[in-house]
């Protein structure tokens, strides 16, 4: 039973990224995240979708991307989320970092924050992005992918967002109608960073920094973070408190695989709310998820059109890789 008035956490990040091999390259084998749907961007049909998460694709673990080679570099700034943390598990960043060195991946010092040790690093776009050491117990509703990296490192979902506003207050507010609590604060260098909690455990945490700073969309930012509304009822009952907030959600949209509201909140950050289901199994295997291009509805009686407009990538495969699939 999901309670309507508090969304168990973050759903998705969809971000922006360049080269559509080099960021299949990365999150797949570097990260070791399993591709559960390779489709298009359905606003966008020659323009990849990829849709990275563990290995059922569980809600609060997809990590998604629109590879828009033809924009340039984006900039992190204010009215976005800043940065995306995983959950990794607790004792693996001295793996990770072997790992990040033998792929020659850079990462920053670890910090720690919240009592959680903290590995800051970027994709090859530029994306800033960290692991975060989490408890992940054997009731975990996240699934290991292990084809490159073993169970004891494998990312495991969400931890958290960031996101920089030039006030922070009305979304630490929205945030609070939508069911996370304040946490507290912690500074980090001169900056107060204040999160907030859902029940969670996956991708339970928003972090909001008071930041004035010029953004620009682009390689290497997010687009939108989306959180779960279990539901459909789950989620009009979010939606319709947005709109109390004077917020402009749209109607639900049907993304085949979630059903999703969109709305700009009060720092400018794109949210989405979206539905558990139907999943990434709903229209392919899940022993197959992502070996195929998907095209959702209408586009299917299309596929030699849009596929001829799409550039090739591979997936990487453990088998085809001679390196070993262990940081250590
Ligand atoms: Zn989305």
């Amino acid at each position: 039973m999901s309670n309507p008035s508090a969304s168990p956490g973050i759903h998705h990040v969809t971000c922006v990224a360049g080269d559509p091999q080099q960021n299949m390259d990365f999150w797949v084998e570097v990260l070791g995240l399993r591709l559960v749907k390779r489709s298009i961007n359905q606003d966008d049909p020659g323009t990849y979708h990829f849709f990275f998460a563990d290995a059922a694709g569980t809600p609060g673990t997809s990590m998604t991307f629109f590879p828009w080679s033809d924009l340039p570099d984006g900039k992190v700034g204010s009215g976005q989320v800043a940065t995306t943390a995983f959950r990794v598990p607790a004792g693996s960043l001295d793996r990770w970092e072997a790992r990040f060195d033998s792929y020659e991946t850079a990462y920053q010092p670890r910090t720690e924050r919240f009592g959680q040790a903290v590995l800051p690093f970027e994709d090859p776009d530029g994306l800033p992005l960290e692991l975060v050491e989490a408890n992940i117990d054997t009731a975990d509703p996240t699934v290991p992918w292990t084809a490159f990296v073993s169970e004891e490192m494998a990312i495991r979902g969400f931890h958290s967002v960031t996101l920089w506003l030039a006030d922070p207050d009305p979304t630490g507010e929205l945030l609070g109608a939508m069911g996370f609590e304040e946490r507290g604060t912690e500074r980090s260098g001169s900056d107060p960073r204040t999160r907030y909690s859902a029940p969670g455990p996956v991708g339970a945490h928003v972090d909001l920094l008071p930041r004035i700073e010029a953004s620009r969309q682009g390689h290497g930012t997010v687009h939108h973070v989306a959180f779960q509304t279990p539901t459909d009822s789950d989620q009009e009952t979010m939606r319709h408190r947005v709109r109390q907030r004077g917020l402009q959600p749209t109607p639900q949209i049907d993304r085949h695989w979630f059903r999703s509201v969109y709305f700009r909140e009060h720092g400018g950050v794109l949210f989405e709310l979206a539905t558990n289901g139907p999943g990434y199994d709903s229209d392919e295997p899940a022993e197959s998820l992502g070996e195929r291009l998907v095209l959702p509805g209408p586009f299917g009686e299309r596929r030699a059109e849009v596929e001829s407009n799409l550039p090739e990538v591979s997936i990487p495969t453990a088998e085809a890789d001679g390196r070993v699939a262990d940081g250590d």
